[in-house]
């Protein structure tokens, strides 16, 4: 399928134009395929939520948003499963003469947040989730996910450089 959503994520702007420096304010939900990373992902068929107020500024529509979308995906510690939800806070603008780059594109009356939905979503999915901040992890030893078993191995400190690369994705 295509990036297009099914119009639920449409909203028409006629109503700004009639009344210089009105907003509009909309809620609506709709749903999008391919929201995923490697490790987490909307799940097929849940929808992405936005409330979202609208303004006209010259020729552009400036839109500030707050997009929300449950995930689910794999720990990156214990690779169990792991869950939460994006909330992003975005600001853009819609112009009829879009580059697609900076801006979206306004196509006539219509602004179609279908495509700021999915980029505020692909960039709050968490690229290397946790089950839970404190997530012992596995055992290297023994595998054992050491969240439910204490297995009792001789584990000997991590390699250093392993746990400055730890940081580094922690970050
Ligand atoms: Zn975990
Ligand atoms: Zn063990």
């Amino acid at each position: 399928m295509s990036e297009r959503s099914d119009g639920s994520l449409l909203v028409d702007i006629t109503p700004l134009r009639k009344v210089p420096g009105s907003v509009l304010r909309v809620q609506r939900a709709g749903r999008l395929r391919g929201l995923h990373l490697s490790l987490a992902a909307v799940p097929e068929g849940d929808a992405v939520a936005v409330e979202a107020e609208l303004a006209w500024a010259s020729d552009d529509v400036v839109v500030t948003a707050t997009v929300r979308a449950p995930w689910s995906g794999q720990c990156r510690r214990c690779l169990g499963t792991a869950a939460g939800e994006v909330v992003a806070e975005v600001r853009e603008v819609y112009e009829p003469t879009s580059d697609g780059e900076e801006t979206y594109a306004l196509d006539g009356s219509q602004v179609d947040l279908a495509p700021l939905v999915r980029d505020a979503v692909l960039l709050g999915l968490p690229p290397a989730p946790l089950c839970d901040e404190g997530c012992q992890g596995l055992c290297p030893v023994c595998g054992a996910n050491r969240n439910e078993d204490r297995c009792g191995c001789d584990v000997s400190p991590p390699d250093p450089r392993w746990a400055a690369l730890d940081a580094l994705r922690d970050n």
